[in-house]
């Protein structure tokens, strides 16, 4: 196990804009209180998809691309550096209107409305390349 204490440094809420990426907006959140490090939550809706499923044996990400309405029922995630840049690591559980859920690595999706509770950390988290994973963990 790898941890560290974080020191929170801000807590912010904001509401996505409707027709932008899900994640793109946490990123931009990050973006605009200075942050290379949090965490955040964040429920809405979204008007279509891409969650990833990591396969453990292929080490490969496989999309599940979802192109209709969905109520963004739950979603978590944390912001860290890869490459040098603010990276919104965001898993989410979406669901369809009979309460069907599909979960996953959230890669892209559409926002129709979003809430967002966000936590700022005084110092970066950086991510790198896990040769055993094949993942970018944190160092
Ligand atoms: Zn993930």
């Amino acid at each position: 196990m790898n941890y560290r204490e974080v020191e929170s440094v801000g807590t912010y809420v904001a509401r996505l804009e409707t027709g932008a990426d899900w994640r793109t907006e946490i990123e931009a959140l990050a973006d605009a209180v200075d942050a290379d490090a949090g965490w955040f939550s964040a429920l809405g809706a979204v008007s279509d998809a891409e969650l990833w499923f990591y396969d453990q044996n292929d080490l490969e990400y496989y999309p599940i691309e979802v192109d209709e309405p969905l109520e963004v029922a739950s979603c978590v995630g944390n912001v860290a550096l890869l490459d040098g840049e603010r990276f919104a690591h965001t898993h989410a559980v979406l669901s369809r209107p009979d309460g069907e859920a599909l979960a996953g690595h959230l890669n892209r999706a559409t926002v129709f409305a979003g809430e967002v509770h966000f936590q700022a950390f005084a110092r970066p988290l950086e991510r790198a390349h896990d040769e055993t994973t094949d993942l970018d963990l944190w160092l």
